[in-house]
């Protein structure tokens, strides 16, 4: 577990339970098998060396996000922080949905977020069909128990003599089934002898139970279907209710933390290990003793987290990608970890959102600006300085020549960072022609307006001078007039050089102005594809009430323009996150850009704007 936030870590429900449970020894006396196994095999163990095990079950048919990010983060950081491993499991019970690509976008991510499944040297990455075997092994067992039956009502009948909440359910008329006969027709679902759908092994509990989830659940059921793992060895297949308790169980896991919609579970998880780890006498007097190990895993439910102006469903999140709104799973406007990486989020900032988020009975909704917060206080700290110019205007210093020489570069330098000197200097070069921002010119400035305008005389025939600005880390410049097109666009803006005022000189504080501007050399400058963000939906919760989700996607939440930035860039490798003054946080895009051909996405900008 190699995450290691030295920030104090806030309490939680989990956190305290944990630490209840581990001063009252409640698994003290594990044993541990070394790998998943059977009670046997752990009771050859010796004393299970992690205090606790948890698990991130993911299953592989999509990519993480940001509510699984709080999962991993919970699950894995409550195992560091009582000297314990997190397993990563891949749950592929489901045969056909599964794809590699998955699977290894899960393993970076969860690596990218900072944690690993490593625990005294041995990797706990599993997989749930893995336990096939096992599984089937219990099933019989319970069968032979009387704990199961094959049932072969149709599935409109089975569904129908469920009952609900009012109604108690009724009995199937295969319930009462010999344990000889059901062992036989399990085998026979087993070794392919019937079509998908003609039957499944069901629990055999209490078809009256108030919790509907306890009335006769299914266990296995028939798909011919090919399996990524193991093939065509299997044609039935455990129901995810029977699977994951015995996962876990095999794991040792003692914690298995799981979101609120399972809390209806939690009694039939508790009694199929309990069921699996006793020791059983048969009907014809056999005495067998518990699959599975105690003292069983227990469940513990906690709230989903959300996050405002995006969905986090996978099956919506996949829409997104197979319709082309977006452009794949690691677009920068998706709350995919892959697309908040490529975005310039830090793990750390996604670590302290899912820390500071904690664990609670509810489910929770994050602002998304809460985020951004995260990540503005992350990136403050470490982040290089740059200037860059997003919407170009030109600048012309018309005295330049005179002054200087047409020919001259005056060289200017700032710190990378302002609290950072181990960071080193950045140095470009002040000339004639330059770029600014559009919006730091004014021709009629606005009251308050400190940036660049030109002289101008009233209807009294005063005149107000040009004003006055600091090119930052430069010179003092004194505007003097305009250019525009026929349509009246400003396309060039002029000045001249207020001389010794440079930056760092003794003559540079004796001109006082209001303001100070960002510039780029035309001479140095480097032309960059700039990424700019908005959020993804208009809505912040896109997907509730009964609308279409899709309806609410903002169609300006991707802007592409040609910027410049200083030429200490030419050569920032790939996922470099800078702050550009005044403009925000970017990042190089981790796919597209190059050196000679920059490609930066904006990661936020530097004030919280999406309250307003
Ligand atoms: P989705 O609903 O997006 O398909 P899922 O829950 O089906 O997600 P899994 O792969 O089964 O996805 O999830 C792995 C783990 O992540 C589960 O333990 C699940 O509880 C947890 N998880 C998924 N979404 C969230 C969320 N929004 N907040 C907290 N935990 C989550
Ligand atoms: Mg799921």
């Amino acid at each position: 577990m190699s995450a290691t936030d030295s920030a104090p870590k806030p309490a939680n429900f989990l956190r305290t339970l944990i630490e209840r449970e581990l001063q009252d020894g409640v698994y003290a006396q594990r044993q541990w098998g070394g790998t998943p196994g059977d009670a046997a095999h752990h009771q050859a163990g010796p004393a299970d060396p992690a205090a606790v095990r948890l698990r991130f079950p993911p299953e592989p048919n999509g990519y993480l996000h940001i509510g699984h990010a709080k999962s991993i983060c919970l699950n894995f950081g409550l195992a560091r922080d009582h000297g314990g491993v997190c397993h990563l499991r891949f749950d592929d019970t489901n045969p056909e949905k599964e794809e590699q690509e998955y699977v290894d976008a899960i393993i970076e991510m969860v690596r990218w977020l900072g944690w690993d499944w490593n625990f005294q040297g041995t990797e706990h990455l599993y997989w749930a069909s893995g336990y096939f075997d096992f599984m089937y092994r219990a099933a019989e067992r319970l069968i032979e128990r009387g704990l199961a039956y094959v049932d072969e009502q149709t599935p409109e009948a089975m569904r129908a003599n469920r009952g609900d909440f009012t109604t108690p359910g009724t009995d199937s008329p295969f319930r009462s089934r010999s344990v000889a006969e059901n062992l036989a027709r399990f085998r026979e679902m087993r070794d392919g002898k019937h079509a998908d759908g003609a039957m499944v092994l069901r629990a055999r509990i209490d078809m009256a139970s108030p919790n509907i989830n306890l009335r006769d659940p299914a266990l296995y059921r028939i798909k011919h279907a090919h399996h990524h793992a193991t093939g065509d060895q299997w044609c039935i297949y455990p129901m995810y209710t029977y699977a994951h308790p015995i996962e876990d169980a095999l794991e040792n896991i003692t914690h298995s933390i799981c979101t609120l919609e399972f809390e209806d579970q939690r009694p039939f998880y508790d009694w199929l290990l309990a069921r699996l780890s006793e020791p059983a006498t048969l009907a014809d007097g056999r005495q067998l003793p518990g699959l599975l190990n105690a003292p069983a895993p227990k469940q513990h439910e906690f709230g989903r987290l959300n996050l405002t102006y995006v969905v986090t469903s996978k099956r919506k999140l996949k829409a997104l990608v197979d319709d082309g709104h977006v452009q794949g799973w690691d677009d920068p406007r998706m709350p995919t970890l892959a697309g908040l990486r490529r975005r310039g989020y830090t793990p750390a900032a996604i670590r302290k959102m899912a820390e500071d988020t904690g664990a609670s009975k509810s489910n929770i909704w994050i602002d998304y600006s809460v985020l951004e917060g995260t990540l503005r206080a992350d990136l403050e700290g470490q982040a290089a300085r740059a200037m860059a110019v997003i919407d170009p205007l030109p600048l012309t210093l018309t005295n330049w020549a005179e002054l200087y020489g047409a020919e001259h570069r005056e060289p200017c330098g700032a710190p990378a960072h302002p609290q950072l000197p181990e960071l080193g200097q950045r140095s470009f070069s002040l000339g004639p022609e330059l770029w600014i921002d559009r919006d730091d010119f004014a021709e009629v400035p606005p009251k308050g307006f400190f940036r660049l305008y030109p002289p101008r005389s009233d209807a009294a025939g005063v005149t107000t001078p040009g004003n006055k600005v600091r090119l930052k880390y430069g010179m003092v410049v004194e505007c003097t007039g305009c250019e525009k097109d026929a349509d009246g666009r400003v396309t060039r803006v002029l000045a001249s050089v207020v001389p010794d005022t440079k930056s760092g000189t003794p003559g540079a504080d004796a001109v006082k102005v209001k303001g100070t501007i960002t510039w780029v050399g035309r001479h140095d400058g480097i032309a960059a594809e700039l990424r700019l963000f908005d959020r993804l939906f208009t809505l912040a919760q896109p997907d509730a009430g009964d609308g279409n989700y899709l309806d609410a996607l903002n169609p300006a939440s991707k802007t592409v323009v040609t910027g410049y930035v200083e030429p200490s860039l030419a050569v920032a490798p790939a996922d470099t996150r800078l702050q550009f003054e005044r403009h925000g946080y970017f990042v190089t895009d981790r796919k597209d850009h190059q050196a000679g051909a920059p490609v930066f996405n904006r990661i936020t900008t530097l004030k919280d704007s999406w309250g307003k």
